[in-house]
């Protein structure tokens, strides 16, 4: 390997939330600290996801950084805001904390090695080049790592084709183009209601049914914002740390079933017209995600809306189907504002691809099993990612033990904390496995990890400790914690992304941590606070 051309106290991979909060922060304190950033511009996904009709779940000012410096002077003009308006925010974002000049563009990490005689990694980029650096954090997302099913022919098609998450910067015309989606997560509902209206014909291949539920987008105007920022902002920040989803609601302090049926209705029907959004789930009866009958009425509730929105008989079948595909809230709530109605459009159609699968693409479009050729000018492949893990293990990343990262967690991913992992020493990641992450709003989470890390980093400056890694019991114990927060509850979906199932071959297993922010951020500096439990904290002789 060559000899590292810088040297650094921390570098950061991945330039979205997280990489951005740890640069600004240890930079505070001090540190010498680069990020290094495949893409070529800051916002992370909001960089790669600029697909048609691309915009977040969570509600502004929810998803969003917490500090004054940067809120103060940023108005949003939705609750929901799309990835151009998000894109503005980040470059906002820059001028006031003035992070690019710390950032390195279009250098991808290829792979990391631990160099025990100094205590430090050294980190090798796809351009060759090499630094050494005594923190490695991985800020590289839970979303970045893209999942393309293994389709048959797929590079013979002679069209366009691309990922959601790899959409062409410059975009693509598909004014009155022949359009195929495969996938009907939430960037596949998204697609298909922004492009349905006006491409020539558009056909959905869907393997699940998306149980979405209504945006209820709305815009906001100058004045709300400024009244906003004095009555709701500083409340919002401090309410979003005590709810389980790191969201400002919470779920209703009552049992399903200590609810009349008539009560019950009203709540749902509320809840329906006039707020909308992952509220349904994370808002509703506490036992909602534990009791399979009160699961069972609000998927029928759901259902009973769809039904009044598509006109066909089958295609009402195929969208929200008699039978659950799986409870609600065991896939992350996507939303939508015309999805449904969509569905209406003369040149929109459905392929249920448990019934009808793809054989394989030909070089004019796709070809299913009942022998039928659609054809297309564009493919969309809405399949989603190898959330979690993926971003992480696609690092050649060795540990001390000589068993890279990518071998160790295929047979399971193993956390402590959802920060670190045995055998890769002063190594973090931010958003990933083992931690609230996609259960929960992606700016709370990396607050909260961000904030402990850097608290850890600067003890061990401070006290002169040049390596810590957590003990591997200490990691057997926190994957005890993370199958407990799960069980009972109603996330058994057979293409899960919480329990690793949407990836072929992927260890099938709680992914996430889903006891809430609130118990998982006591849980973390409680470890702190007993002394750094569970870690192994070392000085260079
Ligand atoms: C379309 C979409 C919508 C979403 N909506 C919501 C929502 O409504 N609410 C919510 O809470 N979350 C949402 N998410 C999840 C989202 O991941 C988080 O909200 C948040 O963006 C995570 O920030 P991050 O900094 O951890 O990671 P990211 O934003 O994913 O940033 C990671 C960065 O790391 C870079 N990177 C990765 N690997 C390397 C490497 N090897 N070398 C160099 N750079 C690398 C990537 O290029 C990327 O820029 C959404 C995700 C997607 C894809």
């Amino acid at each position: 390997m060559a000899p590292p051309q810088l040297t650094l106290d921390v570098l950061c991979v991945g330039a979205g939330f997280a990489g951005i909060f740890e640069l600004y922060h240890l930079r505070s304190l001090g540190y010498s600290v680069k990020v290094f950033e495949a893409a070529e511009d800051i916002g992370g996904v909001w960089w790669h996801n600029c697909y048609p009709g691309a915009r977040v779940d969570s509600i502004v000012p929810v998803y969003e950084f917490s500090d004054e410096k940067v809120w103060a002077e940023w108005s949003w003009s939705e609750k929901y805001p799309d990835w151009k308006e998000l894109r503005r925010y980040f470059q906002h974002v820059d001028e006031k904390l003035d992070i690019r000049k710390d950032i390195v563009f279009n250098r991808r990490v290829t792979s990391a090695k631990w160099y025990a005689d100094e205590d430090k990694w050294l980190v090798t980029s796809q351009d060759g080049s090499v630094v050494s650096a005594r923190f490695f954090i991985l800020c590289v997302g839970n979303n970045s790592k893209i999942y393309i099913p293994d389709i048959p022919g797929l590079d013979r098609f002679r069209g366009s084709c691309h990922h959601t998450a790899r959409w062409p910067q410059a975009g693509l015309d598909l004014q009155n183009k022949r359009v195929a989606v495969i996938g009907t997560g939430a960037s596949g509902v998204q697609v298909v209601q922004d492009v349905g209206p006006r491409a020539a014909q558009l056909t959905v291949y869907q393997r699940t049914p998306n149980i979405a539920f209504p945006m209820r987008q709305k815009s906001i105007d100058e004045e709300t914002s400024k009244k906003m920022k004095v009555e709701v902002y500083n409340m919002v920040y401090r309410r979003r740390r005590q709810t389980l989803g790191g969201h400002a609601y919470d779920l209703y302090p009552k049992n399903s079933c200590d609810a009349t049926a008539e009560e019950r209705l009203l709540f749902y029907e509320d809840m329906w017209n006039t707020i909308g959004g992952i509220q349904l789930v994370a808002a509703s009866y506490k036992d909602i995600r534990l009791n399979q009958k009160a699961n069972d009425e609000l998927y029928h509730f759901w259902r009973s809306k769809v039904l009044e929105r598509v006109r066909s008989p089958r295609l009402q079948e195929t969208l929200a189907p008699q039978v659950p595909p799986h409870p609600v809230g065991a896939k992350r709530p996507s939303l939508e504002v015309s999805y449904f109605e969509t569905f209406n459009l003369p040149n929109v159609d459905l392929v249920d691809l448990t019934q009808n699968p793809i054989v394989g693409v030909t070089s004019n479009g796709i070809l299913t099993n009942d022998g039928r050729e659609r054809e297309f000018d564009v493919i969309v492949l809405a399949t989603g990612f190898d959330a979690m893990s993926g971003g992480i293990t696609q690092i050649d990343i060795e540990g001390t033990d000589g068993i890279s990262i990518f071998d160790k967690w295929t047979k399971s991913v193993r956390t402590y904390l959802g920060m670190m992992t045995a055998n890769f020493p002063n190594m973090f990641f931010i958003y990933g496995p083992g931690a609230p992450t996609a259960l929960s709003n992606g700016p709370t989470c990396i607050e909260v990890q961000g904030e402990w890390i850097n608290t850890c980093i600067k003890n061990m400056m401070d006290k002169g400790f040049t390596r810590i890694e957590p003990l591997p019991e200490a990691e057997e114990e926190w994957q005890k914690s993370i199958f407990e927060s799960m069980s009972g509850g109603l996330y058994d979906a057979p293409t899960s992304v919480f329990l690793g199932r949407n990836i072929p071959g992927k260890v099938s297993e709680p992914q996430i941590y889903v006891g809430g922010i609130p118990k998982y951020t006591e849980m973390c500096w409680k470890k702190i606070h007993n002394g750094y439990e569970g870690f192994s904290r070392t000085a260079l002789k």
